[in-house]
């Protein structure tokens, strides 16, 4: 089976973790800040804060904003769950807003409509989680500005985007947002194993994250209420967790990070490739979205099903069988079981539920061959025309 995603692990990235292996630290060493460092330099952010997923990414991100009981937290339907999880860990209510039909991402016309209606109702939402699907960035600008005038804090959500630019800017930089989020989990693009982090610009936010992933516990004599006890004092501040990385991780993200740029050219040339291999099939290609690099973690097929004698779920199962191991990103979060509870319907996000009725992952990873990529390319032709 072809994967529709897979890490690449190279000698130097073992190298790295055997020799945190044989150091004095496993966890709460140096390598740690080294790894926050190399995406402070690859993003130009001022701060990083690296934990042990994503999801825990979001939680400290929510929770460092203020994120409570009462409040609301928005984000789109077309993500994984985590994306939406980390507002009701803090208590809050999550709703969302529909995707925008060409570049899949939470469509800027509709939130605008929406806040319109959530002002007027005294509902507006404290947190925006902005989700960059596939790799691709959302319209940064048009959610900074609507965040400026509705005073609403902004996560960007870029566990598919690092390595990509909004602008001329990194994303990661959070030139218009509070805090970014990145997951190495190993399908993404460069991976600690299990691993996330999140960055700001803020210093304030920073110190209120750093706290979280570690119990809210600080030795920062600046940040104790009264004075320190003695060299062994140590004092808890917050309601903080236990979301550390290890230093094994820390290492093996150094090392991935030192071939980030790397990767993500390859998965464009691969890219690009899928587009010139695809053209003509009866499937709507990946759209960009102008003046931005995407960090290209997923490539997203739609099936013009009007246009193919099979169902949706009859091309996704043959390409399997055929050993083409095609994913599906993602359910409308909307739609889950959990959600449904919480008071959601199926028809609330027409455009993520068409979305999902076509879409399909085909396999992207940077180190797949040629071969393998032709392989995709033939079996999708059969599996469409036959
Ligand atoms: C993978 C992913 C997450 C969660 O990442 P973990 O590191 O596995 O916790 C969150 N949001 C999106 C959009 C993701 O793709």
């Amino acid at each position: 089976m072809i994967p529709y995603g897979k890490q690449e692990i190279s000698q130097q990235d073992i190298d790295a973790v055997i020799n945190v292996l044989k150091s004095d630290f496993l966890t709460q060493g140096p390598k740690v800040p080294a790894f926050e460092k190399s995406l402070t330099d690859f993003t130009g952010a001022k701060h990083a804060i690296a934990v042990n997923s994503a999801t825990s990414a979001l939680h400290i991100a929510c929770l460092a904003l203020g994120l409570g009981d009462g409040d609301l937290l928005w984000t789109t339907p077309i993500t994984f769950v985590a994306s939406s999880n980390c507002g009701l860990y803090c208590g809050a209510e999550v709703d969302f807003v529909d995707i925008d039909a060409a570049t899949y991402n939470l469509c800027p016309i509709k939130l605008e409509e929406k806040l319109i209606v959530a002002k007027a109702q005294g509902r507006l939402p404290k947190v925006l989680v902005a989700v960059h699907l596939c790799g691709q960035p959302c319209d940064m600008k048009a959610i900074g500005r609507l965040a400026k005038e509705y005073n609403f804090k902004v996560i960007e959500d870029a566990s598919h985007a690092i390595g990509g630019r909004y602008g001329d800017k990194a994303i990661g930089s959070c030139q218009y947002s509070d805090i970014t989020v990145f997951s190495f989990h190993p399908v993404k693009i460069v991976t600690t194993a299990e691993g996330g982090a999140a960055l700001t610009n803020d210093l304030h936010l920073a110190t209120q994250m750093d706290l979280f992933r570690s119990h809210g516990i600080t030795r920062d004599p600046s940040l104790m209420v009264g004075e320190s006890d003695g060299g062994w004092y140590y004092q808890q501040i917050e309601l903080g967790y236990n979301y550390r990385m290890t230093e094994l991780q820390a290492a093996l993200g150094v090392s991935q990070m030192s071939r980030l740029s790397e990767f993500v050219a390859a998965r464009h040339v691969l890219a690009e490739r899928y587009n010139e291999l695809l053209n003509g099939l009866p499937i709507t290609l990946p759209y960009q979205l102008p003046d931005t690099y995407s960090g290209l973690h997923l490539y997203v097929i739609r099936l013009q099903l009007r246009k193919i004698e099979k169902t949706h779920k009859q091309v996704f199962e043959e390409l399997r069988a055929n050993g083409i191991g095609v994913n599906l990103h993602y359910i409308p979060v909307h739609t889950q079981p959990y959600y449904q509870k919480l008071g959601f319907h199926l028809g609330d996000f027409p455009a993520s539920e068409h979305y999902y009725q076509e879409a399909i992952s085909l396999p992207l990873f940077h180190a797949m061959t040629v071969e393998q990529q032709d392989e995709v390319g033939s079996v999708l032709t059969k599996v469409l025309q036959g």
